[in-house]
Formats: structure tokens, C-alpha cells, sequence
């Protein structure tokens, strides 16, 4: 890997060769990317929910058998991956992503969704791709496609991989469980987009180490006494025990939390009760937590316990019915990017769409399970470049009335779907050339 890494430095100070055939490789994305933004209508207009992306995985690898890629699909439930060998180098991962969400789309597009499917729990509901993950698809394809083209100007091997349920963080964690790095080449890099609403179209977003917080979500069940809401001295009200559990749970961030740690504890269900007259028996709080660090998340767990144990002793509950606090064993580690991938993706990127077009971002709170990939024993490095997705005109205006874009999972989400798989296939398509370079 190092040798590699010593290469594409020479590389970034040699382009003279690669900018010859640039206008050439401009022409060829261009056709793509018309072709992209085609398939990413045809994916919006199909949007399948986690683990049921049986259409769009077979979309995926009729686009790598065209690609003339070895292609491996129903790898770990419904993720695809595509192999390309092309002499000896390196072996750079692409991933996108495939789910949508459970959403009504709202934007009043020629191509919305009208889709509906069934949840995990049985009941109908409408879906959308409100992540973007239908142009990271096109994207990915848009790139494949132009690289197959251009054979002749890298070496080494391409990985690339469709990844089911990012949206439930399952899909990485599945493929690398499968075998993702023993059955196929460890990669030397991995490289993925997610679309920013935040950014214009026509940019990119890029920071090195954390990227994505870590995601935890923890299950709080509260006891209580229940009975007549008439007679309040007779019972023990859980859902008082768990209004006080609540506001309690804002002190972990604000004042157990150093304020250097990134960390939010959100509460974002709260179910308890069938009448106005009846003392429940319990409340069931879901609550999801973010956090870049294990020693701060480690304090998050054990404070929640504290703080729910304390509010029901309180309230005067027994030892055996304190608060059931469960921690989801399905974990979404923080996304740390590769610090020197990172430069290298900065520096191929300037050169493809000029250095004011790379914006350096900030650590989010949202996650992206990219990150395992990132956190195996073959220790790859990888890197998540935000892709910017509103249309400039579109941002000015916006700014101009103090109102921000839709944000991502809005039913409004609206990308500037042409030049966002424009960008994105360009910047993929020079990255992967400036990383595999003969
Ligand atoms: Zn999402
Ligand atoms: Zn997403």
C-alpha cells in the first residue's frame, strides 16, 4: 500500500500526460452522464425499501455485465459486487448504496414516487429515495462504465460493490460478515459519495478523519403501578417517571459531556397509555445517540442507566421493576476518513474541477455505516466525499429569503439531479484514474 501511496504523489506532481486525454475522457463522462441522470429517474421512480432492493440489485448488476464486469449478486441478502482485473496495481473500492426510505414524496417531480411497499412490521407504506441513494447509484454506474472505457489508462483491480440497507446500518456490517475481504481483494482504497443539500451542485465536500458520528439506539422501558386515573395516590405513574427521565436525559450532553466531544442524546419516541383515565402499566422510549468517540458513548450508556434508575427509585419503584434500558446490539461506528486517501481525493479532485470547487466540510451528526468498512483487521482506508446537490440559482435564492434546502430523508428533497451525476462521475472518474494510474 505504501509503494502505492509514494506513487500517487509522484503521480499529482507529473499530470501533464493525463491532462492530454482529459478532453477526450470529458466527452465519454458527458454521454455517461446523460445516460446516469436516465437510469437515476427510473431508480426514483423505484424506490425499494432496506433489505428489499431485489428490482434495483438487478438493475446494479445488469449495468456491471454491461460494464463486462465479473459480476457476484445476492452477496450477503441483496448487495451486489463487481470485480474488474486489470493488471497488476492497486485495487480501489467504489460502494454505493441502494435503499430508500419510508417517505411520501412531496416534490411534485415528473418522475416522484408513487411506490408503495410493506415494512418489516406489515403495514403499507409510501417509499422515496430522500437519501439521494438513486444518484449515488447513477453515479457509481456513470463511473464504472467511463473507467471500463479508458482501460487502457489504469491498472490494478476495480471492487465495486452495491450495498443493501445503509438506511438500517445493516448492509456494510452483512457484506464484510460474508467475506467482502477474503472472497474478493482487500482494497487499497474505498471511496463512496453521499449528495449534501447543503453544498451547490458542482462541488465536492471533503475532511479528513471523522466524518459521520457513530449511531446507538438505546430502548427504555419504563414500570410503573397502573390503575385508575382517578385514584393517582393508589398507583406509581410511569409516564411521570418518564417525563422526568426525559428532561433528566438533557444533562448527560450539557453537563457530563465535555463540550470538545461531539455527542447528542435525542429522544424521538415516546408511547405510553391507552386512556385519559388509566394509569399505564409502562412507557417505552426509543432514543438514538451519536458520538465520534467510544469513551464518550461508553459515558452516554451508563448515564442513561443511572439517570432512569434514579427517576423510578424515586418515584418509590422496586429494586426488580427499575427502567429496562436495552442497547440495540446493531451498532453504525463513526466514519473516520483516511487522512492521506483524503488528500489525495483533494488533490485529484482540484485538478478535475478546480481547487475553489473542494469545500472543506465539517463532522456531521447524521451516520453512514461506510464506516465499518473502514474498521476491519485489513485495516483499509477509506474515504466519504460529500457531493454537493443544490443547484446554485436554487441556493441564492434560498439564502436571499434566510430559508435553507430540503434536507436529506425530506419528503421535499430536490437535487440538481444533472449536474450532481455530472460532478460526481467526473471527480469519481479522475480519482480512480489518478489512484490506478498506468
Ligand atoms: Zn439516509
Ligand atoms: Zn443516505
Amino acid at each position: 500500500m505504501k509503494t502505492y501511496k509514494v506513487l500517487i504523489l509522484l503521480i499529482l506532481f507529473n499530470m501533464p500526460a493525463m491532462s492530454q486525454s482529459k478532453e477526450e475522457i470529458k466527452s465519454i463522462i458527458d454521454v455517461q452522464a446523460k445516460r446516469s441522470y436516465e437510469l437515476c429517474t427510473y431508480l426514483h421512480q423505484n424506490p425499494e425499501l432496506s433489505t428489499k432492493e431485489f428490482e434495483t440489485a438487478q438493475q446494479m448488476a445488469v449495468e456491471l455485465k454491461k460494464a463486462g464486469m465479473e459480476v457476484y449478486p445476492a452477496f450477503a441478502g441483496n448487495s451486489v459486487v463487481g470485480i474488474l482485473k486489470n493488471g497488476d496495481g492497486p485495487v480501489v473500492m467504489l460502494r454505493t448504496d441502494m435503499d430508500a426510505l419510508p417517505i411520501e414524496e412531496k416534490t411534485g417531480f415528473d418522475f416522484a414516487s408513487q411506490q408503495r411497499s410493506e415494512n418489516s412490521n406489515g403495514d403499507e407504506v409510501p417509499v422515496m429515495h430522500a437519501c439521494g441513494h438513486d444518484i449515488h447509484m447513477s453515479v457509481w454506474a456513470g463511473t464504472i462504465h467511463t473507467l471500463v472505457a479508458f482501460k487502457d489508462q489504469w491498472k490494478g483491480t476495480l471492487m465495486v460493490i452495491a450495498q443493501q440497507a445503509e438506511e438500517v446500518s445493516g448492509g456494510a456490517g452483512l457484506a464484510i460478515d460474508a467475506g467482502l475481504f477474503s472472497k474478493f481483494p482487500v482494497p487499497d482504497y474505498a471511496l463512496a459519495y453521499h449528495i449534501n443539500p447543503e453544498l451547490e451542485s458542482g462541488t465536492i465536500g471533503l475532511v479528513g478523519g471523522p466524518v459521520f458520528a457513530g449511531v446507538k439506539t438505546v430502548n427504555i422501558t419504563v414500570y410503573g403501578k397502573g390503575g385508575h386515573g382517578a385514584y393517582p395516590e393508589k398507583c406509581i405513574d410511569p409516564v411521570v417517571i418518564a417525563s422526568r427521565i426525559v428532561l433528566d436525559l438533557q444533562t448527560i450532553v450539557s453537563r457530563e459531556i465535555s463540550p470538545l466531544d461531539p455527542a447528542v442524546v435525542t429522544v424521538g419516541s415516546i408511547h405510553g397509555g391507552t386512556r385519559p383515565n388509566i394509569i399505564p402499566d409502562e412507557v417505552k422510549m426509543e432514543l438514538t445517540l451519536r458520538y465520534y468517540s467510544e469513551p464518550v458513548i461508553e459515558k452516554i450508556i451508563s448515564a442513561i442507566k443511572r439517570i432512569s434508575n434514579a427517576a423510578a427509585r424515586m418515584a418509590g419503584m422496586p429494586e426488580d421493576k427499575l427502567p429496562l434500558v436495552e442497547v440495540d446490539p446493531e451498532d453504525t461506528p463513526p466514519v473516520i476518513n483516511d487522512d492521506s486517501l483524503s488528500l489525495m481525493v483533494k488533490e485529484l479532485a482540484g485538478q478535475t474541477i478546480g481547487e475553489e470547487n473542494i469545500l472543506k466540510t465539517s463532522p456531521a451528526m447524521v451516520g453512514e455505516d461506510f464506516g465499518k468498512y473502514g474498521l476491519t483487521t485489513e485495516d483499509v482506508p477509506i474515504c466519504l466525499i460529500w457531493l454537493g446537490s443544490t443547484a446554485p440559482e436554487e441556493m441564492k435564492k434560498l439564502k436571499a429569503e434566510g430559508k435553507e434546502p430540503y434536507p436529506l430523508h425530506s419528503p421535499y428533497l430536490n437535487p440538481d439531479y444533472k449536474k450532481t451525476i455530472e460532478t460526481g462521475i467526473e471527480v469519481m472518474v479522475h480519482n480512480v484514474l489518478g489512484l490506478m494510474k498506468k
